[in-house]
Parts: structure tokens; C-alpha cells; sequence
């Protein structure tokens, strides 16, 4: 059998996942992992800004690992990896840390916007100092990419960034040292970035604009309900579908497309009451999120099965990341006592 091509990608565990999530990021995962092979991280090394919150964090490892499962991630098919178990992740991490230029870090889009939030953000942010790690996190990005020696990295838009560093490095690695990584692409989902539930720019856990994907059905339809849906309009007043989120939201989830587009030219002509998107939003995604809440169920009745996910992932993975290191060490002529 030739070798299947390799995926590396992650999430970080700091909550539930949401459907920005799932559109972003994990449909993807799903649709290819049959066809790659793949290692799904989950990143509790990057989780500084919950660095005061590590119950969160201990919680949302098992919260992450059952939402994959309730996706339908297979974890003997592919890996499911806890990140900071692998500790081969800091040594090449530091490794790569020579390599790496500061004002590449300092470019870095997500920096900035955190530095922004630092500097002028809401009270809980303003005036933190910043942990170092802020700086750091994109190397170890970097490290999680180029550890599986990985082909193909499927993530959310706000992500390229550090895709395009993880590409620079393996050229300057391979051609300094020796061929080892291939140039990872980037894959990113079929909806690059979900808006809130609130309408605002990205569905995140720090905004509280999510829906969850193991929200009840009752929770969705809650959700809905409070949804921002465009500016203040008459019952049967024509609305701009551009300005009214649930649009966003049927285009990516609604399975009848020509239904939703016909609804969308009904609301610009003759206007279509908020209540009527609402609850055929509510139908679709409670369609679509029936099956992820069966499977969750499952394995939330069967504890042991999701421990044996994560404990064989993360062993299987730290042989492969063994593998690589032997060879990173080779490269850089820092095997002293095997070629003594
Ligand atoms: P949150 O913003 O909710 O705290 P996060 O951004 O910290 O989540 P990550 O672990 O950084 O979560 O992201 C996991 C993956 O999900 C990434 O590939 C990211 O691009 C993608 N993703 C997260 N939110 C969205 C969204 N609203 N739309 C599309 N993709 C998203
Ligand atoms: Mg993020």
C-alpha cells in the first residue's frame, strides 16, 4: 500500500465547539480523513490566556475529544493527540526558535489584534502584561505542523498566517540542513469565517456568540430566538439579506439551497417575517446537530472509550514525533553520541 499522505491540525481546548468549528474546520477533518492520514491535536501548550483557568482547561480536553467523536472523527483511523504528552513538541519548538526571525512574530496578525485588545480592549484584558508565550505560540505552531511532517493543514482563514511561516521555515530547513519536511498546504473550510450569533465578525467562545454543537435541541432554538437579525423591520417590510445574519447562516447549513436563495429573494421584494427564518434556521441545524448529540451521548455513557482515544492517539503520535526528532537532530549535526 503506498503511504497516505499526512494532515496535521488542532484546536485548542478552552470550551465546547461551536459550529464556526465545524464549518470552519471539522467538516473538513471528517471528509478527509479517510483519505489522509491524520493527527488531531488538541494544543493545551497554547492556552496562555487561560493560564489562570486550568480547570477550564483540564474539562475542555475531554469536551474537545467528545465533540470530535460526535462529529464523527474516527480516533483508530486517525490520531487524537494531547499536545503538551508529546514533549517533543518543546524541543523542536525551541529548535526552531533559532531559525525563526522576531519581526516574522511581531507581523503576526493574531499578535497584534491581542496587543490591540491589551492595549485598548474591554477590562478583563486591558493593561495584562503580556506572557511570553504570546510571542511564541506561532513556532510552536510551526513545531505541531512540521512534527508529523505534515502535507496538508485543513483550518479556519485566521490561521494562514502561521501556515505561510511553517512553509518558510520547511524551505529554509530543507535547504540549510536536509530535505526532511514537506511544504505544508493550507485547506481552508468551506465557510472561512462563521459570524456570531450576536452578528459580529467571528463565532468565538470569548465573545459568549455561539452555538455549541452539543447544545440541546431546546438551547438552539433558544439561541435562535435572540439571534441578531439585521436592523429593527415591519413584520412584512422588504429587508437587505446582506445585513441579516440568519442568510449567512442558511447559506452554509440550509441542505435545500434553491429553497433558501427563494427565501432570500422573498425577503428583498416583499419582506419575510423574522419568526419564519428563525424556525427554518432552527429545523436545519437541529437536523444537522441530531446525529453529533446521539454519538456524544454514547461516548459520555462510555468514559473509558474516550480516554482509550486519546491515550492511544497521543502514544502512536509520540513515536511518529520520536521518528521526526531523530532525524531534526541528524540534520542539525546535534547526535553527539552517535557519532562520537
Ligand atoms: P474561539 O475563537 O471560539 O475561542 P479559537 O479560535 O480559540 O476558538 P482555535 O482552537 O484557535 O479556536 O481554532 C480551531 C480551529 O477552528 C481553527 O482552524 C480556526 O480557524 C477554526 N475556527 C474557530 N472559530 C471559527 C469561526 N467562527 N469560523 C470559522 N472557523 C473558525
Ligand atoms: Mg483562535
Amino acid at each position: 500500500m503506498t503511504e497516505r499522505k499526512r494532515i496535521l491540525t488542532g484546536i485548542r481546548p478552552t470550551g465546547s465547539l461551536h459550529l464556526g468549528h465545524y464549518a470552519g474546520a471539522l467538516e473538513n477533518w471528517v471528509r478527509l480523513q479517510r483519505d489522509y492520514e491524520c493527527s488531531f491535536l488538541i494544543a493545551d501548550y497554547q492556552v496562555s490566556d487561560y493560564a489562570d483557568d486550568i480547570a477550564r482547561v483540564r474539562a475542555a480536553v475531554w469536551e474537545v475529544a467528545l465533540d470530535w467523536l460526535a462529529v464523527g472523527l474516527d480516533p483508530e483511523g486517525s490520531s487524537f493527540v494531547i499536545e503538551s504528552l508529546v514533549p517533543e513538541h518543546t524541543e523542536l519548538t525551541t529548535l526552531l526558535s533559532w531559525f525563526l526571525p522576531l519581526g516574522m512574530l511581531e507581523r503576526n496578525p493574531t499578535l497584534k489584534a491581542e496587543m490591540a485588545d491589551i492595549e485598548t480592549g474591554d477590562e478583563k484584558k486591558k493593561g495584562r502584561s503580556v506572557p511570553i508565550a504570546f510571542y511564541t505560540y506561532p513556532v510552536m505552531q510551526v513545531a505541531n505542523i512540521l512534527m508529523p511532517r505534515a502535507h496538508l493543514v485543513p483550518v479556519g482563514e485566521d490561521q494562514l498566517p502561521h501556515i505561510e511561516l511553517t512553509r518558510e521555515t520547511a524551505r529554509r530547513f530543507n535547504r540549510e540542513f536536509k530535505p526532511i519536511f514537506p511544504e505544508p498546504e493550507a485547506l481552508v473550510g468551506r465557510v472561512p469565517r462563521l459570524v456570531g450569533t450576536d452578528g459580529t465578525a467571528k463565532m468565538s467562545k470569548s465573545r459568549g456568540n455561539t452555538i455549541d454543537l452539543k447544545d440541546s435541541a431546546d438551547a438552539v432554538a433558544k439561541k435562535i430566538r435572540g439571534m441578531y437579525a439585521g436592523p429593527p423591520r415591519g413584520l412584512d417590510e422588504p429587508g437587505k439579506t446582506a445585513e441579516n445574519p440568519i442568510f449567512l447562516y442558511l447559506e452554509a447549513f440550509d441542505p435545500e439551497q434553491d429553497e433558501a436563495r427563494n427565501m432570500a429573494e422573498q425577503y428583498e421584494r416583499t419582506g419575510v417575517p423574522n419568526k419564519v427564518l428563525k424556525d427554518r434556521l432552527t429545523t436545519v441545524l437541529n437536523t444537522m446537530l441530531e446525529p453529533f448529540r446521539e454519538r456524544r451521548a454514547y461516548y459520555e455513557a462510555n468514559m473509558p472509550l474516550v480516554r482509550e482515544a486519546l491515550a492511544d492517539g497521543t502514544a502512536r503520535y509520540r513515536a511518529k514525533a520520536q521518528e521526526t526528532m531523530a532525524l531534526v537532530r541528524d540534520a542539525l549535526d546535534l547526535n553527539y553520541l552517535e557519532k562520537h
